[in-house]
């Protein structure tokens, strides 16, 4: 148990780090940086930094944290992801419940949904803007306040729905190559 002393202290603490945030964080890469040069985990101040952020995150360039430290840092962020995941695939989903759009479809598992553009729109804007998909996505779509013309499917569905696109489009293409043919060897039509 703290005694009100160090309540006290760290009620301060916390203050004076909101009032100065640049001071502190100028603090913290003064550490972070003197652990670094001595390979000790920044986390815990205590062990050997054994892994990179490549162990689990992007590019894996420096070697930060000890592997307890990095397994832990590993499972929040998860954790923290999947949360923000079911949030935006429920709102998506029939009535918002998380599952897939698709009549009759009953698959739940946040792994085997994602986001759809319902009228097809999804190469484009991946062409136009810098997202890509995936986590960043998400958490745009959820700052943006759920923006209409989304639905959640799943992976089969998401493919059943392109083949029946492509299909369609063949079909198109294909009666009106019909059509012309009919219409060179003079059909009734064009007598
Ligand atoms: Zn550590
Ligand atoms: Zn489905």
């Amino acid at each position: 148990m703290q005694s009100t002393r160090q309540q006290q202290k760290n009620a301060w603490a916390k203050e004076d780090r909101k009032k100065n945030p640049a001071r502190y964080r100028q603090y913290e890469v003064t550490y972070q940086t003197k652990m670094y040069e001595a390979g000790i985990c920044v986390k815990c101040g205590k062990n050997p930094a054994t892994t990179t952020s490549g162990d689990g995150g992007n590019g894996g360039k420096r070697i930060k944290f000890c592997w307890p430290c990095r397994v832990a840092y590993n499972n929040r962020k998860n954790q923290a992801r999947l949360v923000l995941k079911q949030e935006v695939l429920a709102h998506y989903g029939p009535n918002g419940v998380l599952c897939c759009c698709w009549e009759g479809c009953t698959v739940v598992d946040p792994d085997m949904l994602s986001i759809d553009h319902v009228n097809n729109g999804g190469n484009i804007e991946r062409r136009t803007t810098s997202y890509s998909g995936g986590m960043s996505y998400y958490a745009k779509l959820k700052r943006d306040g759920y923006p209409q013309g989304f639905q959640t499917l799943c992976h089969n569905h998401q493919w059943k729905k392109e083949i029946l696109k492509r299909r369609a489009e063949y079909n198109q293409r294909s009666s009106t190559c019909l059509l012309a043919s009919f219409t060179d060897l003079g059909s009734p039509e064009s007598a």
